[in-house]
């Protein structure tokens, strides 16, 4: 298969890149399982833009810099900000339909924000974007779309990308494409409590990193302070919209403990919110409590989260709400330039799969779905199909007729790195036994992995999950202080 723009992940920023690619030449979408699954259907809150009169472009980049303990590449976040407003108005054009009250955009506000500057949708903004952009993608006749297609190992040759090798219809093939796109996403999945979905296995991290991308800032994982204490797969989110709206936590004994921790109490940054909720989780459950709020704007405010409660005969009218941190987001990832461009010439990657420094050591709430749209806007004015595809001869591995005792390994290999994970390089860390333990073990697990080819999607996503884990231990292991959602 051969194409202009392979582009990788059907969340936010790849069908946002291939909008745009499309117009320029042909596009082949490529996504693992069906064309929603992705972190982006999840998002419930909301996106970030200065969009009021009473905001302005220097608050939002403070509060920025502020919730990344100023470790944020200030020029990024400038050019992030500052793009914010036009971002929206993109998804508006496109068909998004954003809150509104009497033609005004309606604001909320979240953990870190000293203003209201989050347009959502009810409490499945995500949903709703996703469901716009993929409309958009499906009418496109430029685009093609495969689903279920697993992208298994990037193709690249002295310093350069050819496309990916994929597993489709359980056939190992090749795509061939000028430029080649990583919108792969978040890395939850290897940790055993997240609120990512199954699809978040970090694959886009471990294949650039094998073709020579840098990673930085591996170690700051953010962990949302409130997910649902019930225990599913992935983890129910409760928004930090719900504390934008009044919700407060309380500890075993009824105490509004974020009082005496913080200036801006329940809604301080998240890094904050987590660890002190861990503290509390020590002597008892920690809740979220606004049954103070009317059934009724509850349930037209938060739709979704309020039937997911009553679901475990939870009524967020009446009764309190137990949440427990979560793995939710990873802040570093591939180094990227604002047009994407990665270390390897026409590889380029936009969204949660970056690192191109807004976030800095800790991601100020709702500003995600911002970094993905506004980088993988810019990109269009730089892209030129090659004139003529240049086209390698790659081997095709057959597929592993020893699928299934190399799977159930993998599968349980699986299980043991998401412990790991979560023992080693949680909420807070302790570097002796990150070198002396953690790092060890995991090395152990990606030496076994190593040995089964990754011939098929199972055994691929383990050996991605131990390589990215890995990247995290070892940045963990090297910062010696507390910063942002890195705790030691
Ligand atoms: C529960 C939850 C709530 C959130 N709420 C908010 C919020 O309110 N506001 C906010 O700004 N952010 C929020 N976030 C974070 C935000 O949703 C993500 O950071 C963002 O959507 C990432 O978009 P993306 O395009 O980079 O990746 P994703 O949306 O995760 O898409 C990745 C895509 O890549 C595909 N893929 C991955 N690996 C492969 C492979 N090997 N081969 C083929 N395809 C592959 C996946 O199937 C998927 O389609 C939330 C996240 C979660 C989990």
């Amino acid at each position: 298969m051969q194409t202009n723009f392979l582009v990788i992940g059907s969340g936010i920023s790849g069908l946002n890149f291939a909008l745009h690619a499309a117009k320029k030449g042909h596009v082949t979408l490529i996504t693992k399982k069906k064309l929603i699954d992705s972190s982006t259907n999840f998002a419930q809150g909301g996106i970030a833009a200065v969009l009021d009169k009473t905001d302005n472009t220097e608050q939002h980049i403070k509060d920025t810099l502020e919730a990344g303990d100023y470790h944020n590449d200030r020029k990024a976040v400038r050019f992030m900000v500052e793009n914010s407003r036009n971002a929206i108005y993109r998804l508006i054009d496109l068909g998004v339909e954003f809150a509104k009250e009497k033609g005004n955009l309606l604001l909320t506000k979240e953990g870190g924000h000293n203003k209201r500057r989050i347009a959502y949708v009810g409490d499945y903004t995500g949903q709703e974007i996703e469901r716009i952009l993929v409309k958009r993608v499906k009418e496109h006749l430029n685009i093609k779309i495969l689903e279920n297609c697993f992208a298994l190992k990037l193709i690249t040759h002295k310093r350069t990308c050819y496309g990916a090798q994929i597993i489709y219809k359980n056939k190992i093939d090749n795509i061939f494409a000028d430029q080649t796109i990583l919108a792969t996403g978040g890395i939850g999945q290897i940790y055993s409590n997240t609120t990512n979905p199954s699809i978040a296995t970090s694959d886009g991290i471990a294949m650039a990193t094998e073709a020579g991308c840098k990673a930085k800032d591996m170690e700051f994982i953010q962990f949302h302070p409130t997910a649902l204490a019930k225990r599913i797969t992935p983890r129910f989110l409760i928004s930090e919209t719900v504390r934008g709206e009044g919700a407060k936590l309380i500890n075993s004994k009824g105490e509004r403990f974020m009082k005496k921790r913080h200036k801006l109490k329940g809604l301080a940054p998240r890094s904050i919110v987590a660890k002190e909720i861990y503290k509390e989780l020590e002597f008892g459950p920690v809740y979220l409590d606004i049954t103070h709020k009317d059934r009724k704007f509850l349930k037209k405010r938060f739709p979704k989260i309020y039937a997911k409660l009553k679901s475990y005969k939870i009524d967020m009218a009446k009764d309190k709400i137990p949440v427990t941190p979560a793995a939710h987001y990873l802040c570093g990832g591939i180094v990227t330039d604002f047009n994407g461009r990665t270390r390897i010439k026409n590889l380029f990657a936009f969204g949660e799969v970056t690192r191109t420094g807004v976030h800095g050591a800790n991601r100020l709430a709702s500003n995600s779905l911002l970094e993905a749209l506004v980088f993988s806007n810019q990109i269009i004015k730089k892209l030129k199909p090659a004139k003529k595809l240049k086209v390698l001869t790659i081997d095709r591995p057959r597929l592993s007729q020893k699928t299934s005792k190399e799977t159930l390994l993998a599968k349980s290999l699986q299980k043991e790195i998401k412990s790991l994970m979560w023992k080693y390089a949680g909420i807070v860390r302790n570097r002796k036994l990150i070198k002396k333990e953690g790092i060890p073990k995991l090395k152990e697990i990606f030496k076994q992995l190593q040995q089964i080819s990754p011939t098929n999607q199972i055994i691929a996503e383990t050996y991605n999950m131990a390589l990215t884990g890995l990247l995290i231990l070892k940045a963990a292991k090297k910062r010696r202080r507390t910063l942002g959602c890195h705790f030691i």
